[in-house]
């Protein structure tokens, strides 16, 4: 069994750690504003924990640091973390000056009311002069903060409750590790996380643009952009069709009727652009392809159980409405492009159906470098959303997870996490900063299928309804280009370069020599440029070098004597003079290899 049980956040030291020093500057920041400080909410979060506060003046950069330089004071007095219980009233008077806290006691002891104890216990946790409203978990005392493995890191504003009509607060982000060492990791990886930012890199290498013109959330990618899309896309559907896959086109308006049959109009409206009238009929932008493809399949005639599994394809521009303050780069867009899936089977069916696909998406994952991954597996909770059919739910998870042990890839299992039409398996692939970004899904569908009317005629010669798989491999074009360009550092593998190449003269004289060169070059299918700037030969190999351009070919007289080629690497390794086929060998063999 390859089922991991992993820990949870909330049980490990680090945990503690992060929540414990939240405290610690929560004191130190009531110090420096002394009676004008209102804290408001301060947990642990991924790699570091936030405190938020409500105080007279914006801080400064010189605030982190003298509140730095007292919370290392008040580790060192070693106090230790008391918890203690009490009764909603005297924890209101506790914080009789503390208006957001008050509101939270307010909210607890609504939820405490149907409890069956007659004295609400509410939880409080104090070192030294700090005490607040508080589950834990926490350290055994202040000393076990390492002072050197902790750093506040920025201010940035939010509101009291995440709600845009409340008050702006001001939350004072940090970070915590239990040593010096893992503090220089992190904060290495926070660095080269924003030099490899894709919307910076993106800029630089010229891969694609947003207007104001077209609209926020809309990208539109340059030739060198496209020519990577295009890569990206006709990768993913030569080895789909190795897979058996049959790739559809179904458009982009779709009735609005159709979503009310589906349940997309019901469940999924908020994402939707507003509709479009014409001759009293309501069209939609298409946000998914599901209701799509079923009846596309519905239309296709009868089917009978010898043509599934049926397996549909396609790369779909699809259009979702997002608020413009949440887009970012290429991560949140509105238009995105899903390389969307969806296997028609019979039940019977899914566990071999869900292996195959699992088996492509771990093609992908290593044709792009990433090499650790896990899979989360959502199962039924208890919950009403569930379709309580529990023989076709059980069938399906034992089904999933007997492929998933087959694969021997690690997974880990959440209750109450699946959709409401049935369980589902999610990649989580780590990039080279160790970030872990959600890419593949697979569902299993019980509902859609019946909704939309869809059947087969089974071995028994009656109607039967098929399930259906929901499978995305990379999510969606957009969202994945920007994560493969941070993982890649803009340094795509060869084959996936959106110029491989660029060849340099050294003089004008060596203009002729270069155009005959890159004609060559392009006549076998690579893709190269000829730097013809007046720029000196040194800076047009920086140029190229920041472009990251896999290969660089220098040509002066020596070279155009001998009909050879100089060949640079972008990690500036200079390779032996080579004649054109020579070239031509290298290259082919890191296309084949993925490098
Ligand atoms: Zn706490
Ligand atoms: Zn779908």
């Amino acid at each position: 069994m390859v089922e991991k049980h992993e820990k949870h956040y909330e049980d490990t030291e680090l945990y503690r750690l992060r929540h414990s020093t939240a405290h610690v500057l929560a004191q130190a920041v009531m110090e420096m504003f002394p009676d004008e400080t209102q804290i408001a909410i301060g947990p642990p979060i991924k790699d570091g924990f936030y405190y938020d506060f409500d105080l007279p003046r914006s801080l400064t950069p010189e605030d982190l640091r003298k509140l730095e330089k007292r919370m290392r004071q008040i580790i060192a007095g070693h106090h230790e973390f008391v918890r203690t219980f009490t009764t909603v009233k005297e924890a209101q008077k506790q914080f009789s000056d503390q208006k957001y806290k008050l509101e939270i006691i307010q909210d607890l002891f609504l939820r405490y009311e149907n409890a069956t104890t007659e004295q609400p216990e509410i939880s409080f946790y104090t070192h030294d002069t700090f005490t607040d409203l508080c589950r834990g978990p926490h350290l055994e005392h202040t000393g076990q903060i390492n002072p050197s493995g902790l750093k506040l890191l920025s201010v940035a504003g939010a509101y009291w409750r995440g709600d845009e009509s409340n008050t702006m607060l001001q939350r004072i982000y940090g970070t915590a590790w239990s040593s010096a060492d893992d503090l220089k990791g992190y904060l290495w990886k926070l660095e080269e996380a924003k030099k490899r930012d894709h919307r910076k890199l993106g800029a630089q290498l010229q891969l694609f643009h947003f207007s104001a013109d077209v609209g926020s959330g809309l990208p539109m990618f340059t030739p060198k952009g496209e020519t990577v899309r295009h890569l990206m896309e006709s990768y993913v559907r030569d080895l789909q069709t190795r897979y058996g896959y049959k790739h559809v086109w179904t458009g982009h308006l779709v009735k609005e009727d159709l979503y009310k049959k589906s349940g997309h109009y019901q469940n999924y409206r908020a994402a939707m652009f507003p509709p479009m009238i014409d001759e009293n009929i309501t069209f939609r932008l298409k946000p998914m392809n599901c209701p799509s493809h079923m009846t596309l399949f519905k239309e296709m005639g009868r089917h009978s159980y010898r043509e599934l599994p049926l397996r549909f394809a396609e790369f779909a521009t699809l259009y979702r409405y997002e608020k413009s303050g949440e887009l970012t780069g290429l991560t949140r867009v509105r238009s995105l492009t899903q390389d969307d899936a969806h296997i028609f089977c019979a039940p019977t069916q899914i566990e071999s159906e869900f292996g195959l696909a699992l088996q492509l998406i771990q093609d992908v994952l290593r044709r792009y470098h990433f090499s650790n991954y896990r899979v989360r597996l959502s199962l039924r909770g208890d919950g009403d959303k569930y379709l309580q059919d529990d023989e076709k739910w059980q069938r399906a998870e034992s089904a999933l997870r007997s492929a998933l042990d087959a694969s021997g890839i690690t997974y880990y299992s959440e209750t109450g996490e699946a959709a409401f039409y049935g369980p589902k398996a999610d990649f989580m692939a780590q990039d080279v900063l160790g970030r872990e970004w959600q890419l593949s899904t697979i569902q299993v569908d019980f509902i859609q299928p019946a909704r939309l009317g869809l059947t087969y005629i089974g071995e028994d010669g009656q109607e039967h309804t098929p399930v259906v798989l929901h499978r995305a491999v990379t999510g969606s074009t957009e969202r994945f280009l920007g994560v493969l360009i941070e993982h890649y550092d803009g340094a795509f593998p060869v084959w996936l370069a959106p110029v491989q190449a660029v060849i340099i003269p050294i003089t004008d004289r060596h203009l002729d020599y270069c155009q005959k060169l890159h004609n060559n070059l392009q006549a076998h299918g690579l893709r190269t440029e000829i730097d013809t700037s007046n720029d000196r030969m040194n800076a047009k190999i920086r140029k190229a070098q920041s472009q990251r351009i896999p290969f660089m070919l220098i040509a002066g007289d020596r070279e155009q004597q001998s009909n050879h080629i100089s060949v640079r690497l972008r990690s500036g390794e200079e390779l032996k003079s080579q004649t054109l086929e020579q070239f031509l060998a290298l290259t082919q063999e890191a296309m084949a290899s993925g490098k």
